[in-house]
């Protein structure tokens, strides 16, 4: 563990991973801290608003029912729990009673349309379902395409065996597998930014793994008074393994929000009316919470937050020192292998702009396409060794997917980068992002980290448009702030304020205003889909 008082060299120096053979991440995040005590686990706003709290011993008692209704339907180790459910003590208790089990969890976005349901439902072969009454109608229209899916739970029945009645009936008493911390344990799929999601199948161990890598942007979580909230859905590697499990291992408590949209005012009270002490605040929703006049007088008083799965920009850690009184750590994995690289400002400075240093316990590395480690300051791919306990077990079903994942025994992350003198990581870009202009390689990153930085834009997206003279040429997306008119002497403008900042090959040569931008459910741009709407433009005349 992390300690305060260190330097990063000796904390490097001297980490060492403490995995067990055997561990259960079910019995880990309640039973041991179920201790009679009632120290609280979840904290909920029911629908009337009124608050109320599970202990961590209400949460053992719960999952052990959980895993007792499994076996009694018959759901043995490593089959599929689906779980389609908004961040609330229901999802908790799935997902620790199914880890309990020794089953899979398979966590399911509540915004999934029927056809992403399908997709991953069927393609994992779930045999369980547990879902709410406003989500079943999307399962039911998909139910004869799922011949695997035995059972399914609904929390308020309707028309379904209820969840809580069912819970009500089973033993609250249950000896859990003992699970290896290799044998699996859930499948995340991918948030689908550069295509179809994949699904990656993580072991028990994927919790210890995480530790240090939450410990970094949470300021040596945790601390006396923590209590930790995310708005990043729970069915995400991100609100999952970065928010909800890794704070139950601790015995720190969690907020539960159920928020459909993301509402930048709405975040500032919440965390002022619960005392929220830590977040995970990915970048779209920093960039929103931005755009709120005087947040200051919503009275919340935090003390670590953490941010990742896009690029932050310099911009803003200016803006969070104002806000907050310290930076907010930018940190860098993927579902595959999440949490690698990380900013702590208790640690050491944060660079402006870089993603920070290797989490200690990993080997973090750029290396050439064939698999040599390259020097500090060369741009190459972002990689990650095995053995190592937040890297996936494999893709699901999908053993050439899984093969190509690798060099040798490098986790290929699909990321472009470099690493400076000092070991802190640079991201340059996602490998289908970047953009070949003339001789030069383009991140979009830093663009459209130039541009968000002009008083008339909300939002942005970079990208290489095919052209036949220069290979590709950069168009922005811009989405402006409210109230702003688009013109072309606003685009005029937007490019001369790139010009005057940065390099004259890195302008955008076109700007096209748009009015949204598209994303992924987990706010991601999808650069990709502009891209491809560009080609198609292309070849439509
Ligand atoms: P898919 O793999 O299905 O295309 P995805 O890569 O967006 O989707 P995730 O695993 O959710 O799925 O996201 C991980 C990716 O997010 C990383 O590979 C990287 O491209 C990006 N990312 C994560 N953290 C950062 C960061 N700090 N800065 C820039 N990009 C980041
Ligand atoms: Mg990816």
């Amino acid at each position: 563990m992390l300690e305060r008082g260190t330097t990063y060299d000796d904390t490097l120096r001297r980490f060492a991973w403490r995995i067990p053979e055997r561990f259960n991440i079910g019995t880990a995040c309640s039973d041991a801290h179920a201790d009679g005590s009632g120290q609280p686990a979840l904290i909920f706003e029911e629908e009337a608003g009124r608050v109320a709290t599970l202990s961590f011993d209400d949460l053992a008692r719960a999952s052990n029912r959980f895993a007792n209704l499994l076996a009694h339907h018959g759901i043995g180790a490593g089959e599929r729990v689906g779980i389609l459910l908004p961040q609330s003590p229901q999802t908790a208790i799935a997902h620790l009673g199914t880890y309990k089990r020794g089953a899979i969890a398979l966590p399911l976005f509540i915004q999934f349309g029927p056809e992403a349901l399908e997709h991953r439902l069927g393609h994992s072969g779930a045999s369980v379902l547990v879902t709410d009454a406003g989500n079943i109608g999307k399962v039911e229209a998909i139910r004869n395409a799922l011949p695997n899916l035995r059972k399914i739970l609904v929390v308020g029945g309707a028309g379904h065996p209820d969840f809580e009645a069912e819970l009500a009936k089973a033993s609250d008493s249950y000896t859990a597998a003992d699970t290896r911390a290799d044998d699996p344990a859930l499948i995340i799929y991918t948030s689908g930014t550069t295509g179809k999601p994949k699904g990656a199948l993580h072991a028990h161990r994927v919790l210890l793994g995480h530790l240090p890598g939450v410990q970094m942007p949470q300021e040596f979580f945790p601390q006396p008074g923590d209590l930790f909230w995310t708005p990043a859905d729970w069915a995400w590697i991100g609100g999952l393994l970065d928010v909800l499990l890794p704070s139950l291992y601790c015995g720190v408590p969690v907020l539960a929000s159920r928020a459909r949209k993301f509402d930048p005012e709405a975040a500032f009270a919440l965390m002022a009316r619960h005392k929220v002490r830590n977040a995970f605040l990915p970048p779209t929703a920093l960039k929103l919470m931005r755009q709120v006049r005087d947040p200051r007088r919503f009275g919340y008083d935090m003390r670590s937050i953490g941010t990742g799965g896009e690029t932050l920009g310099v911009d803003m850690l200016d803006w969070s020192r104002e806000t907050f009184g310290f930076p907010v750590n930018e940190f860098y994995g993927q579902t595959e292998a999440n949490l690698l690289v990380a900013n702590c400002a208790g640690l050491y400075p944060v660079k402006p702009g870089s993603m920070g240093r290797t989490v200690p316990g990993h080997r973090v590395a750029v290396i050439s396409p064939e698999g040599r480690e390259l020097p500090p300051g060369e741009q190459g791919l972002i990689a990650v060794a095995r053995p190592d306990p937040v890297m996936m077990l494999e893709y699901w079903n999908q053993p050439e997917a899984t093969a190509a994942k690798f060099i040798g025994d490098w986790l290929v992350t699909g990321d472009t980068g470099a690493r400076d003198e000092e070991g802190y990581f640079w991201f340059q870009g996602r490998d289908d992002d970047i953009i070949s202009s003339g001789s030069y390689r383009i991140g979009p990153g830093d663009i459209e980290d130039c541009i968000i930085r002009h008083p008339a834009v909300l939002m942005v997206a970079v990208i290489g448009v095919p052209d036949p003279v220069r290979t590709e040429i950069v168009k922005a997306f811009v989405l402006p702030k409210p109230g702003v008119t688009p013109s072309p002497a606003l685009a005029a403008e937007i490019q001369a304020f790139v010009r005057d900042r940065l390099a004259a090959y890195q302008y955008p040569r076109e700007v096209e205003f748009v009015t949204e931008l598209p994303l992924t459910a987990t706010g991601k741009i999808m650069r990709k889909e502009l891209r491809n709407r560009e080609i198609a433009k292309q070849r439509g005349g």
